[in-house]
């Protein structure tokens, strides 16, 4: 069974104009249909308003649909009764992390949504160790997390969403505030806790660097999924994405411009490294 699947899944905000009375409706997703397998680990791209946020919100039930369906875990999002349920399947993580925080201590912060759910005490202290332990956070446990960096406090969120052992986590371009650096380590994070704890990550970014690893890269444009594939099948139709505005990874970008020019360079070039290795063979042939 499919951990997240969407079926025909549309929204619309309504929105009441000044006067009070008339009703506008914007369309923010359009037939939407998404399954995704359970340990996948997924990206999503897109503009602005392209509607990645208020898919994320209906992957915990936050949103409800206005037509077709989304079911977590195979419990439907309109399911009153299964709403902690969803929500202890799926967590969230948002893009600012002081808006998650809610200890004065890591640990206690890191605490807090197990203690919710009425986990014994041994078993929460297990779990904050491990969750710490995996977003590389285990040393600051005593700390006030006023004094992190972003991309610590980013971690420590994600522990903390980690801890109440959700199979799916679900992340709202949680490296938007970061630098460089923080970045590496909120999606190293992400990356080690799909791969060691084989939890679903679905991770919506505009960093085309962070989704080169992903097992599958959906690209979203207004309201609708405009491309999805593996990151090479996507990235190797840059023209098309140049076509919406969207960007391709810089390396991607070089290797698709030599080509261009003629050098026997493939399309879909991911990393450095490939694109090294197939200049190196080419000049290789040539001499
Ligand atoms: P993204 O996360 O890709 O930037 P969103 O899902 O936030 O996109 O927004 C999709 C569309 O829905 C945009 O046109 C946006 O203006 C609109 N929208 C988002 N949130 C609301 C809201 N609370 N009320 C009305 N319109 C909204
Ligand atoms: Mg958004």
């Amino acid at each position: 069974m499919n951990i997240i699947q969407a079926k025909k899944l549309t929204h619309d905000y309504r929105k009441v104009g000044d006067d009070g009375e008339t009703e506008t409706s914007c369309r923010a997703l359009d037939n939407v249909d998404l399954d995704v397998a359970p340990g996948q680990f997924i990206a999503i791209l897109g503009h602005n308003g392209s509607g990645k946020s208020t898919l994320a919100k209906h992957l915990n039930a936050i949103l409800t649909p206005t037509d077709g369906t989304v079911w977590v875990d195979g419990m439907d999002t309109r399911d009153a009764e299964k709403l902690n349920a969803i929500r202890q399947t799926a967590g969230m993580v948002f893009q600012n992390p002081d808006n998650q925080i809610i200890g004065t201590v890591v640990d206690e912060d890191v605490a807090f949504g197990p203690e919710n759910m009425g986990i014994p005490t041994e078993e929460i202290l297990e779990r904050v160790e491990n969750s710490l332990k995996t977003v590389g956070m285990w040393e600051y446990r005593d700390r006030s997390p006023n004094r992190l960096s972003g991309g610590q406090k980013q971690r420590v969120a994600i522990a903390g969403v980690m801890a109440m052992e959700p199979k799916c986590i679900v992340l709202d371009e949680p490296t938007a505030m970061l630098d460089p650096v923080g970045r590496r380590e909120v999606i190293r994070a992400a990356q080690k806790l799909n791969r060691e704890k084989q939890v679903t990550i679905l991770l919506i970014t505009h960093y085309m660097e962070e989704v080169t690893e992903a097992d599958r890269v959906i690209v979203m444009d207004q309201g609708k999924i405009l491309m999805q594939g593996t990151p090479r099948e996507v990235f190797s139709r840059v023209e098309e994405l140049k076509e919406h505005r969207l960007d391709v990874p810089q390396v991607t970008m070089l290797a698709h411009e030599l080509r261009k020019s003629g050098l026997p360079v493939p399309e879909g070039v991911l990393t450095v490294q490939e694109l090294a290795e197939s200049l190196i063979a080419a000049s290789r042939r040539a001499v």
